[in-house]
């Protein structure tokens, strides 16, 4: 009877626990995303090309003076640059909560570094550079080849076409595609009433690198995200006056801002007149030499052919499972990275954990229907409280939650308490600090208990 048993069970054991597998598996981008899903899947033993349009690693934090052809960034036929960085801009999250969770973000005391706690962006390239190194992740990477389509081929497989900048097109089969391109490329612009008929000049943030051009004009800048805060104290520094149109501002908040004697808020903008007035709802109005659109961005996948299984609706990427699979799809194709308001590098070291584990059988999925059956499900729970489709992959306030949902689908330890803390404080800090709190800030406490935790992950 027990040789019968032990039968039985190895048949369960072989029906439930198939064997690790390893795939060939296409990266798209080689930012923070695509370099930590490299690592994630090679570690679990698939193998994995990168593919990089760029010349270097970094994606996003690789700075570039060069800007776009077209200011607003709607001409399709415009060369596309992909970083939206300013040359002055510095991280908005303290280097502690911003890094990988086991590649910590640390100070280096050596020339050429900066060791402030909230760096300048070349820090954050150099970081991920040293984290490329680390690894060993750049020997994985096919530089300046950019994917121009990825789909389904006919034996259920992914094909990927790339084209190299010399001109020459690569065609391959792979078994899945991990979607790693970005999201602040793509410029979302603000629908303003009378626009056409405005003379003045328009420009979106991802064209923003310096103030000078803004030298002496009278500004109007949309939107109050952190680089619409940081570019609008940027350009107060030279031009004439800065309005900032932004919603849901609260009455008493709006007319000049306390200890700036060029900036003004206003609410939102009501339209653009032939005669250069920009009018603000209220009634207020002012002549304006530049309308700058600090509005977003749009998610953008050119190169991905899914015959309309996956869609783009009011800037919402689905269906998705979790932010990560398509269930018709899954787990073949998968993205990183597309949730925003959030910590981004250890929530993409999450996602790529999950897709590695799952692509191996390691992990297992849901079936296709619980899949669709749960994103039906978070799509009703959106319109139950009124809340837009293009809020959707904004998850800020559960950011922990779903990271920690992920690890536990990992094996892999929960969020780190002190993580959690510093970015609330943080947040804090950056409400009653807005111009300071890069420099000032009172978690001393939360500091130290990172640093013990590091000095545990280096040893
Ligand atoms: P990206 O860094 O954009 O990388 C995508 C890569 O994909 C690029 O290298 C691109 O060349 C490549 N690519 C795209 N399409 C193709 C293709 N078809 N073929 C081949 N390669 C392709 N995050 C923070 O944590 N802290 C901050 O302080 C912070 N500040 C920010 C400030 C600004 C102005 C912006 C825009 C973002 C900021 N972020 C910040 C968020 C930042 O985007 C993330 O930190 C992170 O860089 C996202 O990485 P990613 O890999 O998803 O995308």
């Amino acid at each position: 009877r027990s040789t019968v048993f032990a039968t039985i069970q190895r048949q369960v054991m072989a029906t439930t626990i198939p064997p690790l597998r390893s795939r060939r598996v296409a990266v798209i981008g080689a930012g923070a995303a695509g370099l930590v899903a490299a690592r994630e899947l090679r570690r679990e033993g698939h193998r994995v090309v990168v593919f990089e349009r760029g010349d270097q690693v970094g994606g996003t934090w690789v700075y570039t003076s060069e800007v776009e052809s077209d200011p607003i960034g709607i001409d399709p036929n415009r060369a596309v640059v992909h970083s939206s960085l300013y040359q002055s801009l510095r991280t908005n999250l303290p280097r502690e909560v911003m890094g990988f969770r086991d590649y910590p973000f640390v100070r280096r005391e050596v020339k050429g570094r900066d060791s402030r706690r909230f760096p300048g962006h070349k820090e954050v390239l150099m970081y991920l550079q040293d984290f490329t190194s680390a690894f060993e992740i750049a020997e994985l990477v096919r530089f300046e080849s950019e994917v121009v389509f990825a789909g389904l081929a006919e034996s259920g497989k992914w094909r990927v076409r790339s084209i190299t900048k010399g001109g020459v097109t690569v065609d391959e089969i792979y078994d899945a595609v991990v979607v790693c391109n970005g999201h602040y490329t793509q410029p979302h612009i603000a629908d303003i009433p009378g626009i056409t008929a405005w003379p003045g000049k328009q420009m979106h943030g991802h064209n923003y690198r310096t103030p000078d051009p803004f030298r002496d004009q009278v500004v109007v800048l949309i939107g109050n995200a952190a680089s619409a805060v940081d570019i609008s104290r940027d350009i107060a520094t030279v031009a004439k006056e800065v309005h900032i149109a932004a919603r849901s501002v609260e009455d008493n908040k709006l007319g000049k801002l306390p200890g700036h004697d060029n900036m003004w808020l206003h609410s939102m903008i009501d339209s653009a007149l032939e005669d250069g007035r920009v009018v603000f709802r209220g009634g207020n109005a002012v002549c304006a030499d530049v309308i700058l659109h600090c509005t977003g961005y749009k998610y953008n996948f050119p190169f991905l052919q899914t015959d309309g299984t996956i869609t783009v609706e009011d800037n919402c990427v689905g269906p998705l499972y979790k932010h990560v699979f398509p269930p018709e799809l899954a787990p073949w194709l998968s993205f990183v990275g597309l949730p925003w308001k959030v910590v981004p590098f250890p929530l993409c070291e999450h996602q790529s954990k999950w897709i590695a584990g799952i692509l191996s059988n390691r992990i297992a999925l849901p079936s296709k229907e619980e899949m669709v059956e749960d994103v039906k499900a978070f799509y009703s729970s959106l319109e139950a409280f009124g809340i837009p489709k293009r809020y959707a992959h904004n998850i800020g306030p559960v950011q922990w939650d779903y990271n920690d949902w992920i690890a536990d689908q990992c094996g892999f330890p929960v969020i780190e308490e002190w993580r959690k803390e510093m970015y609330k404080a943080a947040s804090k800090n950056r409400t009653i600090r807005p111009e300071s709190y890069r420099d000032e800030w009172e978690d001393h406490e939360l500091i130290l208990q990172a640093q013990e935790d590091f000095s545990n992950t280096a040893s």
